[in-house]
């Protein structure tokens, strides 16, 4: 591929072939004067060449890309007594949990534990600041990266944010602090801080623990518009947006400059509550890890059969499945759970978890097939290590795999998978 094609065509490739997630690690891997994270043609932030680039560049973007690199947790940083669980991968232990404070628990996207854990690091002087996302000022679907220095900055930046944030775009600046610091970022963040721990040392020394929400997809920009003219608005025309308001898993709700407040469930961007009607990137759904496998604790939401109790959603403060994963992850959510912090509700067995997360069972389940795919139609296919999707496809029969092989070739074919290469500066100027 070096030989034929130049490397700004080859970083384009991982975007025309739908595998980009906008996480932004490219951007800061190589100056965001050479490369620019930059809201393109199809509403999402992609990655924009403004000089030409090298190979050299190129390649280790590939090695430290979330779409073309993806590991379990590295072996260094498995604590003792855990084991491998098929679906959700390295586990020390599993529990429903919440943030004892309850305006966090409330405020919070699920149960809160992810805001009181970044909270108690502050507290306890463990790191210096939390590296996490928050609401964008400029469009308020999407997120920005963050770093909170004290408990209220970080509440200011708890729930979730369903839309792209290219949270590690400023990766390197954070590095040059020199601080010790803990990262919260989706599961696909958290695979590129592990990819880029190889080739920066300042990452394993600097980055104490890294935490994630179990992550099933971002809703799309385009599905975005949509759902914003169903209610006769736009993106611009917003003075507030929240995914998730209080309790659980609380409302999505918006305001519009004439004052006009409104109010969907949180399903309903994604494109309804039946999980079928969900629109989600193509890179999303062929994601192989949506439970976070590199973080050292994971959080989600835990919902019998996928879905909350809507006749008790009201009164629902909320909790957590939580998912604590190596050594570094054992000692801060004991020490938070000793100091009153986080209070377990119960055990959580991997197989029920599974009854609550059923896309995530299937995705694990279906991902070679799709990746056998994408590798016959000659697109970008992640490397994976320790996700053991070839375990799961050993176990499928004939007919699933090639269901899956054959749906994933014509998503291909019939170009639902392809994205627009991203416009550079000098190709906008011009066009316009
Ligand atoms: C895109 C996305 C998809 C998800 N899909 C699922 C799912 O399929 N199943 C499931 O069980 N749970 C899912 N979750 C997780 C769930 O919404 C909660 O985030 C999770 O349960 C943690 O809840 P909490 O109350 O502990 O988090 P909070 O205490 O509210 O803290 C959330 C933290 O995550 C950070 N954050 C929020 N959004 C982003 C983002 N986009 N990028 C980087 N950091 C961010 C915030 O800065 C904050 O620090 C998803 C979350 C996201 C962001
Ligand atoms: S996924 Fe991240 S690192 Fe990979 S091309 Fe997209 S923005 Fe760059
Ligand atoms: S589904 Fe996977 S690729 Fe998509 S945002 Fe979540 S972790 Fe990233």
């Amino acid at each position: 591929m070096r030989n034929t094609v130049t490397p700004r065509e080859r970083l384009e490739k991982i975007v025309t072939d739908g595998m980009c997630i906008g996480c932004g690690l490219c951007a800061s891997l190589a100056g965001r004067d050479r490369i620019s994270m930059e809201t393109v043609q199809t509403g999402y932030q992609r990655p924009v060449a403004l000089v030409p680039l090298n190979h050299e560049l190129v390649d280790r973007i590939y090695d430290v890309c979330p779409a073309t690199r993806l590991e379990s947790l590295p072996t260094h940083l498995q604590g003792e007594g855990f084991a491998i669980d098929p679906v959700w991968g390295p586990i020390s232990s599993m529990v429903r949990a919440h943030a004892a404070d309850e305006t966090t628990r409330i405020k919070a996207a699920s149960g809160g534990v992810l805001t009181a854990l970044a909270k108690f690091l502050l507290d306890q002087s463990e790191v210096a600041f939390i590296y996490h996302a928050r609401q964008s000022e400029d469009d308020l679907t999407f997120g920005v990266p963050h770093i909170s220095r004290t408990a209220a900055d970080v509440a200011h930046g708890t729930s979730s944010i369903y839309g792209p944030t290219p949270i590690l775009e400023i990766m390197s600046d954070v590095l040059d602090i020199g601080e010790p610091f803990a990262f919260i970022g989706k599961p696909c963040d958290i695979s590129a801080v592990r990819n880029l721990a190889r080739y920066d040392p300042r990452v394993d020394r600097l980055v104490k623990i890294c935490m994630t929400p179990v992550c099933g997809g971002i809703v799309p920009p385009p599905q975005m518009n949509d759902f914003l003219a169903q209610r006769q608005t736009d993106r611009d025309n917003l003075t507030r947006f929240a995914y998730r308001g209080d309790m659980c898993p609380g409302d999505t709700e918006f305001e519009t400059r004439d004052g006009h407040k409104h109010t969907a469930n949180f399903f309903e961007p994604y494109g309804g509550i039946e999980e079928t009607s969900w629109q989600l990137p193509f890179r999303c759904k062929v994601c192989p890890d949506g439970p976070g496998e590199a973080a050292d604790i994971s959080a989600g939401d835990i919902w019998p059969n996928d879905v909350p109790d809507w006749e008790t959603a009201d009164e629902d403060k909320g909790s957590n499945a939580v998912l604590v994963r190596s050594a570094v992850g054992r000692k801060l959510f004991d020490a938070a759970v000793e100091a009153g912090v986080i209070v377990i509700e119960e055990d959580v067995s991997p197989r029920y978890y599974d009854t609550c997360q059923h896309h995530h069972v299937k995705k694990k389940q279906y991902m070679r097939p799709r990746y056998d795919a994408l590798l016959e139609a000659g697109r970008t296919v992640p490397r994976t290590a320790g996700l053991r999707l070839d375990t799961f496809a050993a176990d499928l029969d004939d007919e699933t795999y090639h269901w899956q092989k054959s749906g994933t070739l014509s998503r291909l074919q019939s170009g639902k998978a392809d994205e627009l290469a991203p416009k550079a500066r000098w190709d906008r100027k011009s066009n316009d």
